[in-house]
């Protein structure tokens, strides 16, 4: 079904967060890189928040706090020095990265603070070992045109990124906080996007925007989108953390689609008369129910001496395994729930059942035990009774906003653009003051520097490429909106390279290479120029170019020289071309007999389906015919 997204009152506001290419972190001298080695370095935490700080607890920080997970750090002395181990305060704000984002702010159309106040932003998650991120706004009120639309910038800020999640084993989350410190940009709209399609092309012209300033990093997770979504009747929905463009508008519309079937759901639960107080906190132990059970996670469960509690949500009959949309239902949403607030591995529930070795008999013990009728589902959890008891607690609490419609909350976006819950909304005054970093003031010269300096703007680059390089519109856009923008021309510069082969390589085929699973943002930049000297220098065939990344991707710090040698991929000498037609012609000396001159094209293909990427086709094909011209 078509989704009429005015007519749902679809409204989005975008955060774009972009990690900017600096000579070091925001507030110390480290490099703003990620290692991969074994950290030399950890350490153990556990953070709380203090009642002084956050003036009142915030529902977010509390949250995550009550988890009472325990956090491991890991480090190493290239990228972390005492600063992000919270052991010293931080240096003065980067300037460079100031810049950067103040150039951005300018081709925006935004107004520059006078004074720049670094804040904090309470994060408890552990992902900052400060329990805060430090954040400034350089400029506010900006305004983009995107396909004659003004689109508001809100703000342009400047921002530490956190540290990065390396795995969790039971209560401990292990942290690597090389990338805390990086700093980021962040690009905020206003919500007045409309539909899907539209939030990807407000995305790409940001980006553009970005990119002009050639100074931000590329590669996987050093762009990451946040994007706050509702619909009327709906929720604003916060999702974080949308790391390929592309996915922007999967995501959007599988919201939209989860709102509508929740809507849905929550007309259905009136139709059956369902009402808040009908949904009651009555725990019931059975674990008696599955002491033979071959279900195997109940049956270890109960072996730990843990137990089985069920709790009834009456006239929930198939509700919760609704599809609300792709990869999303119901009680996926119950068992997201669960987890966070109980600390369980999941959840059962009727509707899926039997199933996973319980049986038939079982579902009827249990419906009779917590007298459930048949357009009532039981859910149930194996685990210890304080965990089991949270977990359906948050069960109930989330059944019950299902009659009210849709909950507001913070989700995470998965990487097929389906989403799951993350943490409640946060609430409002989450910001303090950074003490330990004095204001900044940016002098009135300093921006009109900045003004009478500004890269050019993505919609005259467009047409510069078109001009200078002979590119058609599609392409000299592909070329605008890819990581390469910048290097395009340097390549083509320096290579000799005819440029739509440049700009093809650098759209089509690295979105293709990246699309089989070729970690393509491997190869450095000094890489693919000197990929493309070869081919400038006739020493490597254009056709071998994705064989030359794919390589290179898989052997970091390798040469091309290297790459082209374990490949078999070196041009073979004119005096090679003439043995390989002379024996080409040999062995198939009966099509020469019987076509003559007719004989060059199977001939031809054969060479080429040999040596396609180590001849010169031209070459090949012109001694080819001497040769059989010849022989007639
Ligand atoms: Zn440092």
């Amino acid at each position: 079904m078509e989704i009429d997204y005015a007519e749902v009152g679809l409204k989005v506001g975008l955060e774009i967060h972009q990690q900017l290419d600096t000579r070091h972190k925001l507030f110390c001298n480290c490099k703003p890189e990620l290692f991969k080695e074994e950290p030399k370095i950890t350490f153990l935490r556990r953070l709380r928040p203090t009642q002084s700080e956050l003036g009142q607890i915030d529902p977010a920080a509390y949250f995550e706090f009550q988890k009472g997970t325990r956090i491991l750090y890991e480090a190493n002395e290239a990228t972390s020095c005492l600063v992000e181990m919270d052991e010293e305060p931080p240096h003065s704000l980067n300037m460079e990265a100031v810049e950067i984002a103040l150039i951005v702010a300018l081709m925006l159309n935004a107004k520059p603070v006078d004074e720049i106040h670094v804040m904090r932003k309470t994060v408890i998650d552990g992902s900052n070992t400060t329990g805060f991120q430090r954040t400034c706004i350089v400029a506010l009120n900006g305004e983009l045109d995107v396909k004659g639309k003004k689109v508001p910038i809100q703000h342009i800020a400047v921002e530490e990124d956190a540290a990065r999640i390396m795995g969790r084993e039971s209560s401990t989350v292990r942290y690597r906080i090389d990338r805390l410190g990086i700093p980021l940009i962040e690009v905020t709209t206003g919500p007045v996007i409309y539909s899907p399609k539209e939030a990807e092309e407000v995305a790409y012209a940001i980006g553009r925007i970005l990119r002009a300033t050639g100074k931000v990093k590329r590669g996987l997770g050093t762009i990451r989108q946040d994007l706050n979504i509702s619909i009327e009747q709906g929720a604003i929905i916060e999702i974080k953390g949308v790391q390929e463009l592309e996915l922007l508008p999967v995501v959007i519309e599988n919201e939209v689609r989860r709102q509508l079937s929740l809507l849905k759901i929550r007309d259905e639960l009136k139709a059956r008369g369902l009402k808040e107080e009908n949904i009651k906190e009555e725990f019931t132990d059975v674990t008696e129910i599955f002491k033979e059970t071959k279900c195997k996670v109940i049956r270890k469960a109960i072996e730990q001496g843990k137990n089985v509690f069920a709790v009834k949500l009456p006239r929930f009959a198939g509700l919760l395994k609704l599809e609300l949309a792709p990869g999303m239902r119901l009680g996926k949403e119950m068992a997201d729930r669960a987890k966070f607030w109980g600390r369980v591995g999941g959840i059962f529930h009727t509707d899926e059942l039997p199933a996973y070795g319980i049986t038939a008999e079982e579902v009827e013990r249990l419906r009779l035990t917590v007298k459930a009728e048949e357009n009532d589902v039981v859910v149930f959890v194996a685990d210890s009774e304080e965990n089991a008891i949270d977990a359906l607690k948050a069960v109930v609490e989330r059944a019950k906003e299902t009659i009210r419609g849709v909950p507001e909350e913070t989700r995470a976006a998965n990487p097929d653009g389906s989403t799951r819950y993350m943490r409640p909304r946060p609430g409002a005054a989450r910001m303090y003051p950074e003490t330990d970093v004095p204001p900044i003031q940016l002098s009135q010269e300093y921006i009109e520097k900045l003004k009478s300096k500004l890269p050019e703007l993505p919609e005259q680059k467009l047409e510069r490429l078109m001009k200078d390089y002979g590119l058609n519109r599609k392409l000299a856009s592909q070329v605008l909106d890819s990581e390469y923008s910048e290097l395009f021309e340097v390549i083509v510069k320096e290579s000799g390279v005819a440029p739509t082969v440049v700009a093809t390589t650098l759209t089509e085929i690295m979105k293709a290479l990246k699309r089989d699973g070729v970690e393509v943002w491997k190869v450095s930049d000094e890489k693919l120029l000197e990929l493309f000297r070869f081919v400038g220098a006739g020493k490597l065939a254009k056709e071998a170019i994705p064989d030359v990344i794919t390589w290179l991707s898989k052997n970091e710090g390798k040469s091309v020289e290297e790459a082209v040698k374990s490949l078999g991929l070196s041009m073979l000498s004119d005096e090679e071309i003439k043995r390989v037609v002379k024996e080409t012609i040999e062995k198939n000396i009966e099509i020469v007999k019987q076509r003559g001159k007719g004989a060059f094209g199977p001939l031809m293909g054969r060479i080429m389906q040999k040596y396609r990427g180590r001849v010169n086709a031209e070459k090949v094909s012109k001694l080819l015919r001497r040769y059989l011209e010849n022989f007639a």
